[in-house]
C-alpha cells in the first residue's frame, strides 16, 4: 500500500525496465515511421487506395515467397476470410471444430448457416483430437475446421486421412500460424484452404487485415471474385460476395512488416527460452510444449496453473493483474459456452472434459518482440509462490 502511494506521487515517466511500468499481453512490432512515409507518398501520388493495387499485389508475391506456399489472397481481416473461404469451397450442413479458440472460429460457421460441431481437443497440443473426430461425423457433415491453436500445428496428417475416408473438406484457422513450420515445411500448405490473421495481437500484423492460403489456382480466382462482391468484369457478377479486399495502405505496411519478421520472431523466441528456464523448477506451473518437428512462431506463451500450485488461476490472474501485469485468459469460456452456441444439441457438445480443464487452468503471460528479459524476470518473480516460513 505504502508502496503504491509513493509510485503514485513520483512524476517521472516510467521506463520500460520500471517495475511500475505495465505490461500488456502483447504489443505490436511496427517499423520507424519514417521508413513508411516513401510507400504512404506513392499511394497519395498514385491514388491508387485499393481493388488490387500494386502495393497488394506486391504483398501477396512476397508473402507466397516469405511462407513458402503457392497462392495467396490478401483479406481485410480473418475473420471475412474465414466466411468466404467457407463459402468458397460451398460447405454447408455440420462442420466439427473446436471449442477452444476465439469466437470468430466458430462465428464463421454461423454466418454461412453452418452448426458447428465441437470436439475435444488434445491435452498435449491443446488442438482439435484426431482421435475423437471419427465419432462426431454425420451424414450432414462436410467439412472439419481445426485451429492450429498458439501457432502449435495440428496432427495435420490424421486429419487429413479422416477427411479423405469420409470425403471432408479442411479449412485451417491459421490465425495464430504465421510463418510456423513443421518438418521444414509450412503448416499453412495443409488442408484445403489456411485463413491467417494479421491483426494488431498477432505476431505479424498490417493493423488490420488476413489472407486465405489456397493450393489450388481456380479456388484462389473464386475466393477473390467473393472478396470482390462477386464481381468478375465490370458488368458480370457470379455469387453474392462481400467486399473482403485488404487497402494499399496495409498492404504496404505489410510489405515493410516482413522485413522485419525474421529479426522479431528470433526476439520473441529469446522471450521464450528465458520464460521456460525461470519457470521449469516452478511446482504447479506447466509450460506448453510445441512438437518437436515444428517451429512455431512465438506468438503466445502459455501456462497451465495445477492443482499443485498455490493459487487458483484466477486467483493467480488477479494477482498480476493488481501488479500492472496483463496477462489473458485465452482461451476462457469456451465458445460452445457462450449464448449462441449453448443451444446446439449434440452429445458431443457437452463431451468436452480436456477442452474444459484447460480452460479452466491456462493463463497466456506476455510476450512481445520488445519485451526485456528483465520484465520477463519479474513476470516469472511474481509466479514463484510466496515462501512460507
Ligand atoms: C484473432 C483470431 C481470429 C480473428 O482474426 P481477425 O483478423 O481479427 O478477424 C480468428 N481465429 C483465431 C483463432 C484468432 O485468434
Amino acid at each position: 500500500m505504502a508502496r503504491s502511494v509513493i509510485s503514485a506521487l513520483s512524476s517521472a515517466v516510467p521506463a520500460p525496465d520500471d517495475d511500475r511500468e505495465p505490461i500488456y499481453v502483447t504489443r505490436p512490432e511496427l517499423p520507424p515511421l519514417e521508413a513508411f512515409i516513401p510507400s504512404l507518398r506513392k499511394i497519395w501520388d498514385s491514388k491508387i487506395l485499393t481493388n488490387s493495387g500494386p502495393f497488394h499485389q506486391e504483398f501477396e508475391r512476397k508473402l507466397c515467397e516469405y511462407l513458402g506456399v503457392k497462392h495467396i489472397a490478401l483479406f481485410a481481416n480473418c475473420t471475412i476470410g474465414l466466411v468466404t473461404a467457407l463459402q468458397a469451397l460451398r460447405i454447408t450442413g455440420e462442420v466439427i471444430t473446436t471449442p477452444y479458440s476465439f469466437v470468430a472460429t466458430a462465428h464463421s460457421l454461423l454466418w454461412n448457416g453452418i452448426k458447428p460441431v465441437f470436439v475435444d481437443i488434445d491435452p498435449e497440443t491443446f488442438n482439435l483430437d484426431p482421435r475423437r473426430i471419427e465419432a462426431a461425423i454425420t451424414p450432414q457433415t462436410t467439412a472439419i475446421m481445426p485451429v492450429h491453436c498458439y501457432g502449435y500445428p495440428c496432427d495435420v496428417e490424421r486429419i487429413q486421412a479422416i477427411a479423405d475416408n469420409y470425403g471432408l473438406k479442411v479449412i485451417y484457422d491459421a490465425a495464430h500460424a504465421f510463418a510456423v513450420k513443421r518438418q521444414g515445411t509450412s503448416v499453412l500448405a495443409h488442408g484445403d484452404l489456411s485463413v491467417l490473421s494479421f491483426h494488431a495481437t498477432k505476431g505479424f500484423t498490417t493493423f488490420e487485415g488476413g489472407a486465405i492460403v489456397c493450393p489450388d489456382d481456380k479456388i484462389r480466382q473464386r475466393i477473390n471474385h467473393l472478396k470482390n462482391f462477386g464481381f468478375v468484369d465490370e458488368v458480370t457478377v457470379v455469387a453474392p460476395g462481400i467486399n473482403g479486399k485488404m487497402s494499399e495502405f496495409n498492404a504496404a505496411l505489410g510489405l515493410l512488416q516482413l522485413e522485419g519478421i525474421d529479426k522479431a520472431l528470433a526476439k520473441r523466441g529469446a522471450v521464450d527460452r528465458r520464460y521456460r528456464a525461470g519457470i521449469a523448477d516452478l511446482p504447479g506451473i506447466r509450460c506448453l510444449k510445441p512438437p518437436a518437428d515444428a517451429r512455431t512462431n512465438h506468438s503466445y506463451f502459455p501456462i497451465l496453473v495445477e492443482a499443485g500450485y498455490p493459487l487458483t488461476r484466477d486467483e493467480l490472474y488477479q494477482k498480476f493483474r493488481d501488479h500492472n501485469i496483463f496477462v489473458r485468459r485465452y482461451f476462457y469460456p469456451l465458445i460452445s459456452d457462450f449464448p449462441m452456441y449453448r443451444g446446439l444439441s449434440s452429445a458431443a457438445h457437452d463431451n468436452l472434459p480436456v477442452a474444459r480443464r484447460i480452460s479452466g487452468q491456462v493463463l497466456c503471460l506476455p510476450i512481445y518482440p520488445d519485451l526485456t528479459l528483465k520484465q520477463v524476470d519479474r513476470i516469472v518473480e511474481l509466479l514463484r509462490p510466496p515462501k512460507s516460513t
